[in-house]
């Protein structure tokens, strides 16, 4: 086959053990061809090839978020970011320029707060007076708890006597009045169902935006996390993307674990689909979230001696869980942050793997979604039974004191991602955007510095569990491709594999590491064809080069 594009001048990092380095890349038919150096590869050029002369920059296997919730992070890019206000001050400043904008009566949805630095909790009356006419729902960067106004809870019909629903809290005053915070999935939906949503065509615009964004930061795919009440949604307009030749990304959909039954009887199993959207795992949640202290804990909270968090699936149901979904031939996804509730997904995958994993041949690994706070008996744990660790190292970045606040000593084995290596866990890097910025870069520095982008702490926190950039890049190339059972065909710059690839405008391997979150993509291809190019002189429209070296 002739080669349709051929890239030059490049410092390739292949991730293939075979041949670590290159300096060329020919792809045809949307996958690579050869890789090599710029004789053999210029040697396959045809009359139309087209040439991309890289200027010496690093070029990359297209990066992949293993951790996204992308309609999610689609529709929140468009609502009000409270993220890194550091007082309440500025969140009213920002809702009050919100309700000029919006007329009375429409609500003002907005996300990205995060209180743990603040000198008082968030309360409805903190937002009433700016907002009398219009209902107000502020998620927390985390998304486990929402925020909301009196308007918002007068048009949900929550008061005094609305009991907490199961498996969530409503924070309330000692009379019972609700205070306007709403924690875990069951509450938040009282507020959220009455949250007017954007119809499909809107939403299928809002992806396509999204999708253009994820070029620009060098991704080429995702595995969509998506959340237990968020429905058909997202894969449906997946698919409509498919089908309309838009969807520029492999996409990886889990699927919540209340639609195994379906799933199984109508017979779908992972990897349905094919490599530009298929089906995942079954995804189920374990616990809540450090932020909201509701992460599951062996011990209480620093500070807090009755609160261990909550627990969202029990042990004994998340058993049931695992064997009915591998008998339907789906691993599981389970989130799980505090160290109680990785330990007690590790007891039930790891007994799983014992007693059935022989006999039952998934297609992908089973994984644990964050594992954020692991114990240090239970490090090697993962490695042991062939389970994915899938984290995000970004949340490092606005997490560390929170974590040492909230956890003391005990956050010594916080994104314990050397200790987890060391012992061959396989890492998968994601952004858990919109909980965190979609920016891949940002995962790499924070998992190579261990310190947030103002450069504290001093030295990185807890520095012995640093990466290389080699690891991280592979958190975002192998380790996703891996996850998905398609490791001969994704994740890497070898031939027979997808063409999809990232020329970087920084050499991640030359610079500062405190420089990383500064990088960008400035060639993104995908299936072969160039779908971001940062110079004009690479845009799709420009004409073939001569061919000649
Ligand atoms: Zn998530």
């Amino acid at each position: 086959m002739p080669a349709d594009l051929i890239l030059t001048n490049a410092r390739v990092y292949t991730l293939d053990p075979a041949r670590p380095w290159a300096r060329a890349v020919a792809c045809g038919g949307g996958r690579v061809l050869a890789v090599g150096d710029e004789a053999s590869i210029s040697a396959l050029a045809a009359p139309a090839t087209r040439r991309i002369d890289c200027g010496g920059r690093l070029l990359l296997p297209g990066l992949t978020d293993a951790h996204v919730h992308f309609l999610q992070y689609a529709t929140r890019r468009r609502q009000v970011s409270l993220f890194g206000l550091t007082d309440p001050a500025a969140v009213r400043e920002r809702i009050a320029a919100a309700v000029a904008a919006v007329a009375p009566g429409e609500w003002i949805v907005g996300w990205g707060w995060d209180s743990n630095r603040w000198d008082m909790p968030p309360t409805a009356a903190l937002l009433d007076d700016l907002t009398p006419h219009n209902p107000v729902a502020l998620a927390r960067m985390d998304m486990h708890t929402w925020w909301a106004n009196s308007v918002a809870m007068r048009i949900a019909g929550v008061t005094a006597d609305t009991p907490d629903p199961i498996e969530s809290h409503i924070a309330r005053y000692a009379d019972g009045q609700p205070t306007g915070l709403f924690s875990e999935w069951n509450a938040i939906a009282l507020i959220e169902r009455h949250v007017p949503q954007p119809d499909e065509a809107t939403l299928a615009g809002w992806l396509r935006e999204t999708i253009a964004e994820a070029h620009r930061l060098g991704i080429t795919g995702i595995h969509d996390q998506r959340v237990e009440h968020e429905g058909a949604q997202s894969l449906r307009l997946f698919q409509e993307l498919r089908r309309a030749g838009e969807l520029d990304l492999r996409v990886h959909c889990n699927v919540a674990a209340d639609h195994l039954a379906e799933a199984a009887r109508l017979g779908l199993c992972p990897g349905f689909g094919d490599d530009n959207l298929w089906l995942g795992h079954m995804k189920a949640f374990a616990d809540g979230a450090m932020g909201s202290r509701t992460a599951h804990m062996l011990a209480a909270y620093e500070g807090d001696p009755h609160n261990t968090g909550i627990v969202v699936t029990p042990p004994d149901e998340l058993w049931r869980l695992i064997v009915a979904a591998a008998d339907s031939g789906f691993p599981l996804s389970v989130h799980a942050i505090g160290d109680r509730a990785v330990r007690e997904v590790l007891d039930v995958m790891c007994e799983w793997t014992t007693t059935q994993g022989a006999t039952h041949k998934l297609p992908m690994p089973q994984r644990i979604e964050h594992v954020q706070l692991i114990h240090a008996d239970d490090l090697g744990r993962l490695a042991d039974h062939g389970l994915v660790a899938s984290v995000q190292p970004v949340h490092l970045h606005s997490d560390w004191r929170t974590a040492d606040r909230v956890w003391g000593e005990r956050a010594r084995t916080t994104y314990a991602f050397r200790s987890l290596l060391d012992r061959g866990t396989v890492l998968a890097f994601g952004s858990d955007a919109p909980v965190a910025p979609l920016n891949p870069m940002l995962g790499i520095h924070a998992a190579v510095t261990r310190q947030d982008t103002a450069g504290e702490p001093a030295g990185g926190w807890y520095a012995a569990e640093r990466l290389t950039v080699a690891e991280a890049i592979e958190g975002f190339t192998r380790a996703p491709a891996y996850l998905s059972g398609k490791a001969g065909r994704l994740g890497a710059v070898a031939p027979g594999y997808y063409a999809d690839l990232v020329v970087l405008s920084q050499d991640l391997f030359a610079i500062a590491p405190a420089t990383i979150p500064d990088t960008t993509a400035w060639l993104t291809v995908f299936d072969g064809r160039v779908v971001y190019a940062a110079e004009e002189s690479n845009t799709a429209e420009s004409p073939p080069l001569p061919s000649t070296v």
